[in-house]
């Protein structure tokens, strides 16, 4: 293409925003107010990650336009050329990256790529066995709140003494129950997955294995946590969390990609295929598997397995910093991106620190923790990941700062749970300071930044429209 017509496109998506900017003030002053709100917060949010702006201008491309259905070479609509080119692409880095022999890149979410997998390999009323999601597993599981605790028949297993999970459980809820499908992975558990012991297990019940890796993908395709790939029959992962791509899922698998693994006649690959496509999706985002494509060849370089390795040496580095300062993070430490805080020896709720610590510009989520008598919505632990703050290029003595920083909001709540004004401006003042030697990859750090004592009115304060 010649650099002219290069130089249009560019124009184009610059007009995209300025559009924008003329035609709907309010809506483009909450965007605007969202950029400077995510340039000037600390990121501790265990399942985030950014697009870099390259998987960025995919999302928000000429893309999202094409209606088609199907896949490449088989669609059920016309002008599906470049998609094809696009979606093909996408998969090969796919499977490349995770060594898998299958991959579907169409699931619009984590949760949609497990509902597929289970939608396409089991019956109404059979039976699932996964992490009890008190003790970090996901919704997606077989949660009661969720479809798959509703159609499906779900057993749980749970977590050991030391809060690892309980593999000789598992063998025998495994032994009792014989489960259709196992499931593995979880969303609030700092320790390595034992991907081989559980196949093992799924083996001798004749059961199927599925893992969800969406919170340690980045660290699998880094090769610092081993690769489910082909210990389980299928692997599912969100693209937004390590992977740092769009909203949305995958569907890998390995060496019984051809296998018959279901009482039908129908090779595994073949049957999740059919299981987004038509079973549980209609049209594909294309735009998002584009940049799935995109962060998928920004996941396979060198700096990806730098950034991954700063990303556990800051979770560790954040781990030790709280426990030398008296904090009782579960299981003694972490070996992936994620540090989980139990509060119950500080006397305060997660919903109470989780709140405190926002308001002070440090986002992070409250979770409950191994046998938490607290609802989810209140919970006695909150949940750090340092996938944000290792592409902001934060350190492990950055990481010290925020163990401090956390440390002085907490004893700062012991008397009440809401931070004075004045509290919030200090350790807020640090927090920007930390932003501003650390912008966001690819931004320019905003000068105009939040001001602490207008922040409480919250946006309507803001001078948002300046
Ligand atoms: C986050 C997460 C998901 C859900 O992904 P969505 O894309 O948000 O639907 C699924 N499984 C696990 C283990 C997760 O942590």
């Amino acid at each position: 293409m010649s650099a002219e017509a290069l130089e249009d496109l560019d124009d184009f998506y610059r007009r995209c925003s300025t559009t924008l900017r003329s035609e709907d003030s309010e809506l483009a002053n909450l965007l605007r107010h969202e950029y400077f709100r995510q340039n000037n917060s600390l990121v501790l949010v265990a399942a985030a990650g950014l697009m870099d702006p390259s998987v960025m201008a995919c999302t928000g491309s000429v893309l999202e336009n094409i209606t088609s259905e199907g896949y490449p070479d088989c669609r059920f609509h016309g002008g599906s050329e470049t998609v094809d080119h696009i979606e093909r692409l996408a998969i090969a880095r796919a499977k490349t990256l995770f060594g898998a022999q299958y991959a579907n890149v169409q699931p619009h979410s984590g949760t949609s790529a497990n509902l597929a997998v289970m939608a396409s390999l089991l019956s109404p009323g059979d039976k699932i066995l996964g992490l009890d999601i008190r003790a970090g597993g996901h919704l997606s599981h077989g949660a009661n709140a969720s479809i798959t605790g509703q159609y499906f028949t779900a057993i749980a297993y749970g977590l050991n003494a030391q809060g690892l999970i309980d593999y000789e459980q598992v063998r025998q809820l495994a032994q009792r129950h014989r489960p259709k499908l196992i499931v593995c992975g979880a969303s609030a558990y700092p320790r390595r997955i034992d991907f081989a012991r559980f196949r093992a297990i799924a083996d001798t019940v004749g059961a199927l294995l599925l893992a969800d890796v969406s919170h340690i993908a980045g660290l699998i395709v880094a090769k610092q946590h081993p690769s489910p790939i082909d210990y389980a029959h299928v692997t599912t992962t969100s693209t937004y969390k390590q992977l740092n791509g769009p909203r949305g899922g995958l569907i890998l698998a390995g060496r019984d990609a051809a296998n018959l693994v279901t009482s039908g006649q129908e090779p595994l690959a073949q049957l999740l295929q059919r299981a987004v496509f038509p079973l549980c999706q209609g049209t594909p985002n294309f735009a998002a598997i584009a940049a799935k494509a995109r962060a998928l060849d920004i996941a396979a370089s060198a700096n990806f397995r730098a950034l991954i390795a700063r990303t556990v040496e800051n979770a560790q580095a954040l781990a030790s910093e709280l426990t030398r300062r008296g904090y009782s993070v579960v299981t003694g430490g972490t070996d992936t991106h994620m540090v989980l805080l139990d509060l119950r020896p500080t006397g305060l709720t997660g919903i109470a620190v989780e709140r405190a610590l926002e308001s002070c510009g440090i986002i992070s989520n409250r979770n409950t923790i191994p046998g938490d008598s607290n609802p989810p919505k209140i919970a006695s632990g909150i949940r750090f990941g340092t996938n944000v703050l290792a592409q902001r290029g934060l350190g492990p003595n950055e990481m010290a700062h925020c163990a401090q920083l956390i440390e002085t909001a907490i004893n700062a709540m012991s008397s009440s749970s809401e931070l004075t004004i004045e509290m919030r401006r200090r350790i807020g003042s640090e927090v920007l300071g930390l932003c501003q030697r650390f912008p966001l990859p690819g931004h320019v750090f905003a000068s105009r930044t939040r001001d602490w004592a207008g922040s409480e009115a919250g946006l309507a304060s803001e001078n948002v429209s300046a």
